[in-house]
Formats: C-alpha cells, structure tokens, sequence
C-alpha cells in the first residue's frame, strides 16, 4: 500500500479559483520529494490538503491510512500527531527557550516531563542545536532559528515531515546546511519528506523526485535523478 495516495484530487476555493486539478500522486514511505512550479500553480494548496488545513472539494487524499479528505475537524489532531510541519517563516514562540519550543508540542498531547527530556535532546541533536537549549530564539541566526523549527516538527518521530518553502528567508550558503539536515533526517530516520519551494539551485543540486505543477495540474513528475529546472520552469 502506497504511504501517501491522491487520487482524482481538486480543490476550487469559494472564489471559484481552481487551485488544484485532477491530480493524481502516489508517494512511497521514505520518498524526499520536491514540490515545484510558478506562484499561484497551488504548491501551497498542495501542501495544506496534505495536513488537512484545506479540504478536496473533490477525490481522495490519504496518508497512512487515513483518508484525509473524510476527517472531521475534531479528529484531525489524530493526522496531526502523524506528520510535522516546517514552515517559511520559523513561527517559534519568541519567550520560550529553544528547548521549551521543542518540548511545547509534546506537553500539549499530555506527554510527562521525564519522556519529554530525552526526545526533545535528541531532536535537538539531529539538528545540531544540542548546545543551544538555553537559547531564546531572538538569540539565534534564522538558519538556527529554523533548525528549531525543525526538531519541533520531528520530536514526536512523524513518518512524514512537510516543509512550506523552509529556505524561503534564508541566504544561499544557510540554506545548502537546512538541506543537509533535511537530507539526513529522510536517510537516518527514514522519513518521509514533501517539500515545497522556489529554489531552483537546491531542486537542481538535491537530485530527488521533483513534482511540478502548472496552473493546478501535474505537468511533470520526475523520479530521483537527473531532473534540472530549466528558466522555464
Ligand atoms: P503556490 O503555493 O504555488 O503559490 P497556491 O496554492 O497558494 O499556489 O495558490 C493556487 C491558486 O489558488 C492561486 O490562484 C491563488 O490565488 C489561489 N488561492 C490560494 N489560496 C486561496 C484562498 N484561500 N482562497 C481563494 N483562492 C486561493
């Protein structure tokens, strides 16, 4: 079975914009993909059927056995628990400690301190932050800043991670070491990554399966490999 499955998926907002057409994806447990295309061809709408943010107006989007698009809101924390989310702009509450963000997300779903410790430490580590729990994040670059945001969204061990532009407010050089940790994260913990972004040096450099979408619609989908974005992507 297939880990993630979108079948004959649309997705036309209230204003009638067709964000999303007749896309059809399967993505296997342990993929790296990349999500490409021009603004406005629904990256982002992409992005937020996958943790139930927006809803299909039509067809199936299902991950590891949940079928997405039936989920209620009140049971949608039962997704949420599955997969982390990594975002453009880092969303770290600014009064908290580098480790107290990290630790926040697991608190919330009643999780006792002494399990906390030891997989927020460990998160910590996979992103090189170990030496930084004391920290406040207006103490820290935006690429740390964003590694935070990082073993936020891996502490409770998701088999999927989706990242939103995770680069889209970093310098070139910050960003080649955000893939890096993401790259290592996909090969050590085996976890699934989607990832949307404009960056064409980092699709070009990573050598993964990159999605493209134009106006809403699957225009190319190259596995691993040899794929380059040309300017007219
Ligand atoms: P991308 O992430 O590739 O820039 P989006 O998924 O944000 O693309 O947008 C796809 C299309 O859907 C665009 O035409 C955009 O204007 C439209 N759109 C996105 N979000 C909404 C919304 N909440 N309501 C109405 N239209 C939207």
């Amino acid at each position: 079975m297939k880990f993630i499955r979108i079948k004959n998926c649309y997705k036309v907002y209230k204003n009638g914009v067709a964000a999303i057409a007749d896309l059809t994806l399967d993505i296997d447990k342990g993929e790296f993909v990349f999500v490409i295309g021009a603004s406005g061809s629904g990256k982002s709408t992409l992005i937020k059927m996958l943790y139930r943010e927006e809803k299909p107006t039509k067809g199936i989007v299902e991950i590891g056995g949940i079928n997405v698009s039936k989920l209620r809101n009140r049971t949608v924390y039962k997704l949420r628990r599955k997969l982390g989310i990594v975002f453009q702009d880092f969303k770290l509450l600014p009064k908290l400690t580098v480790y107290e963000n990290v630790a926040f997300a697991l608190e919330c779903i009643g999780m006792k301190g002494s399990e906390i410790r030891p997989k927020v430490l460990k998160a910590l580590e996979h992103v090189g932050l170990k030496d930084k729990t004391r920290s406040f994040p207006n103490e820290l670059s935006g690429g740390e800043q964003q590694r935070v945001c990082i073993a936020r969204a891996i502490v409770n061990d998701p088999k999927l991670l989706i990242c939103d532009e995770p680069t889209g407010n970093l310098d070139p050089n910050t960003s080649k070491e955000i893939m890096t940790v993401l790259d290592t994260i996909n090969k050590d913990l085996g976890t699934t990554i989607i990832m949307a972004t404009h960056d064409k040096d980092i699709v070009n450099r990573m050598k993964k399966r990159v999605i493209v979408l134009d106006n809403g619609v699957l225009a190319q989908d190259h596995m691993k490999g040899s794929f380059k974005i040309s300017e007219t992507v």
